[in-house]
């Protein structure tokens, strides 16, 4: 895979610890040779990833502050990434976000701020981004998102998050559309149970990683690894036919009734 994505330039949004989903795409990346920019939103975040990068030797070319909850904030990033990079090849969207109290007990009362919160930090973000990131992708281009099986079943607790996800990927399809003309691909991931900090807030995550251990045609979890391959994947000139495709990476479950 070595020099697969060598003269790309890759934004990463979404790294908040070594746990991250986000950084294990961003080491198959590195792996495979890619110049890889950062966004984060905390000052934690920042301060987590600028001591991963330095443990494992990895250059960036920026680290660009960005909350996707405000336009301004997306634009001033873009502008930063546009000034540094010039062009960019690939964007990977990994970020979600929903208050604690959602993620538990039944659907049906969920509050309308909740349920607005969970969309627009975790679906309408990437509707955003797409629309900053293609005025840097003059080259073409990939971008790659994050989702979950909540968003074609109902998974005990996800909730409103299921419903945001299924916005999500809907969304991936109707950007596929109007970025396809530009040779701008965009596709999901959709991950198994992985633990990491957004995980923790979803109630008995636990025994869903049980269930999958046991009943999976894997007969295991993934882990952030097997997902920054595919996410690679999805990034790279090997997938350049396919768009507005959710790619399960989750041992085989979804395939289970
Ligand atoms: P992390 O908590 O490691 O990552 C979530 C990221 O979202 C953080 O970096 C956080 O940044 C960022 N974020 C949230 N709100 C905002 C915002 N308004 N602006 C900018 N960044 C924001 O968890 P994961 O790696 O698990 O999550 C990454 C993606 O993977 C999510 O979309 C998640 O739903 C998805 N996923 C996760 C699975 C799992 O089991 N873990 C399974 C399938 C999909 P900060 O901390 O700086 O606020």
């Amino acid at each position: 895979m070595s020099g697969l994505m060598v003269g790309k330039n890759i934004v990463i949004m979404g790294v908040a610890n070594e746990r991250s989903i986000a950084w294990g795409i961003a080491k198959s990346l590195h792996e495979a040779g890619a110049n890889l920019i950062f966004t984060y939103r905390k000052e934690r975040s920042l301060q987590k990833l600028t001591d991963l990068l330095q443990k494992e030797g990895v250059q960036a070319l920026d680290c660009v502050p960005c909350d996707v909850a405000e336009d301004a904030s997306i634009e001033a990033a873009f502008a930063r990434i546009q000034e540094k990079a010039g062009v960019i090849h690939g964007l990977v969207h990994s970020i979600a976000f929903a208050d604690k109290e959602g993620l538990q007990g039944e659907f049906m009362n969920t509050s309308r701020a909740s349920y607005h919160q969970a969309q627009d930090s975790s679906a309408y973000s990437l509707v955003a981004v797409a629309k900053e990131a293609k005025k840097l992708m003059t080259e073409g281009g990939s971008i790659v998102t994050q989702s979950y099986l909540g968003a074609e079943r109902v998974v005990k607790n996800y909730n409103m998050m299921g419903v945001a996800k299924a916005a999500l990927e809907a969304s991936v399809r109707y950007l596929a559309e109007d970025l396809g003309k530009y040779n701008i691909r965009v596709n999901a991931v959709s991950a198994g149970a992985i633990r990491t900090l957004s995980a923790k807030g979803v109630s008995g995550f636990n025994d869903i990683m049980g269930t999958i251990e046991e009943k999976a045609p894997l007969r295991r979890n993934v882990d952030q690894s097997e997902v920054g391959d595919a996410t690679l994947f999805l990034l790279s000139h090997l997938s350049r036919g396919i768009t507005g495709e959710v790619l399960h990476v989750d041992a085989g479950y979804h395939i289970l009734g």
